[in-house]
């Protein structure tokens, strides 16, 4: 991988920290705000329903965002890019389609064949 490739991965992983960040930021103020405003039994009830929505797209926000701290960690240490499982490279269209892939596409098939699962 070069200078290049690193730097756009560093700069998409970090553009990507932020949206979640933000987006959880503008998620707690809204939580903030609809408690405020809370009137009767029925709309706490509503909210309630809502705002577990809310969570469960915030648990998934908190699992990218450990990817993206993963990745990140990796581009520091330079061992972005490497396959986890067998240590080969991982190859930058790969990376491209999914930054936070650890595995190279053979050791993902490998993975991922059923036949694995009988073993
Ligand atoms: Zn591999």
């Amino acid at each position: 991988m070069n200078a290049t490739d690193l730097k756009y991965f560093k700069s998409y992983l970090l553009e990507q920290k932020s949206n979640i960040l933000n987006k959880s930021t503008e998620f707690r103020s809204e939580q903030l705000s609809a408690k405020q405003g809370l009137i009767d039994e029925a709309e706490v009830a509503s909210l309630d329903n809502s705002l577990s929505l809310s969570i469960q797209l915030h648990e998934r926000d908190r699992s990218v965002l450990y990817q993206i701290e993963k990745a990140l960690s990796k581009l520091e240490e330079g061992s972005y890019g490497q396959c986890e499982s067998c240590g080969d490279t991982i190859g930058v269209s790969r990376l491209k389609a999914r930054p936070f892939a650890s595995l190279c596409i053979q050791c993902k098939e490998e993975q991922e064949d059923p036949r694995n699962y009988l073993n």
